[in-house]
């Protein structure tokens, strides 16, 4: 019996999109990937080339800004022109844009500290919801995400996408370490624990999962990381609209 999970890489694009993307259509899989205006302007053509291939190009503000310290307006400013950008990327792959996603930087909601929620109390994170409904934002279709703890955290009420299984492959940047992750070996290992509740589920069948990566992490690393999650009984769902 196996579950599914959808796959979403943030800061992306890099140089080395095309690799990243050939590697995933090689296993089957076409990802979610959360971009920087900054980054698709200096890397255009791997963002169309990631749509060609029928991957989904999500938006992850201009700058990596911290939403939690910036106003409604520049808020707002960060993601219509980071909109803007990915609208383009898409009219040069001749695609049409079918879903329109959003991941706040540091997927904090925009309020502090509150990293495992969205803090519906607070006016500033209301604020950033709004704008995201008037832009257009919206949660794709993720089915059976049934962790108590994501529910209670508001995640699948909110517009913008959080996750389930966060992969902690940032640790992997030089002098990174949390809880322990630090490396590939600590990383990896992560995928095997063991406490669904505690977004560390991936062995739990009872619930599908939304898994975050990043774009920049070394490329045998994100290969390693892939495979391994491949060798559990979980099957990534080639689309988020079906
Ligand atoms: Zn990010």
């Amino acid at each position: 019996m196996h579950k599914n999970a959808y796959l979403t890489i943030d800061d992306a694009p890099t140089e080395d999109l095309r690799e990243r993307i050939d590697f995933l259509d090689s296993k089957g899989i076409k990802a979610i990937w959360f971009c920087q205006g900054d980054r698709l302007e200096e890397f255009p053509d791997e963002a169309v080339y990631a749509i060609e291939k029928g991957h989904v190009i999500g938006n992850h503000s201009y700058d990596h800004a911290d939403f939690s310290k910036i106003s409604l307006d520049e808020a707002r400013e960060q993601i219509e022109k980071t909109d803007r950008i990915i609208d383009s990327a898409y009219a040069r792959a001749s695609a049409s844009r079918q879903i329109k996603v959003f991941r706040f930087p540091f997927c904090n909601s925009g309020s502090e500290n509150k990293c495992q929620k969205c803090d519906w109390n607070n006016d500033h994170v209301k604020g950033l919801q709004k704008i995201l409904g008037e832009t257009g934002y919206r949660q794709p279709r993720f089915e059976g995400i049934d962790y108590q703890w994501y529910r209670k955290a508001g995640f699948d009420k909110c517009l913008n996408v959080d996750y389930t299984y966060d992969s902690f492959d940032y640790c992997l940047a030089a002098g990174v370490e949390l809880f322990g992750y630090r490396d590939l070996p600590t990383v990896l290992a992560r995928i095997d624990e063991d406490v669904p509740e505690g977004g560390r589920g991936l062995n739990n069948p009872d619930s599908n999962e939304i898994i975050m990566m990043h774009a920049w992490i070394p490329i045998d690393a994100f290969k390693a990381i892939i495979s391994k999650i491949m060798s559990k009984e979980i099957r990534f769902k080639l689309s988020v609209y079906t």
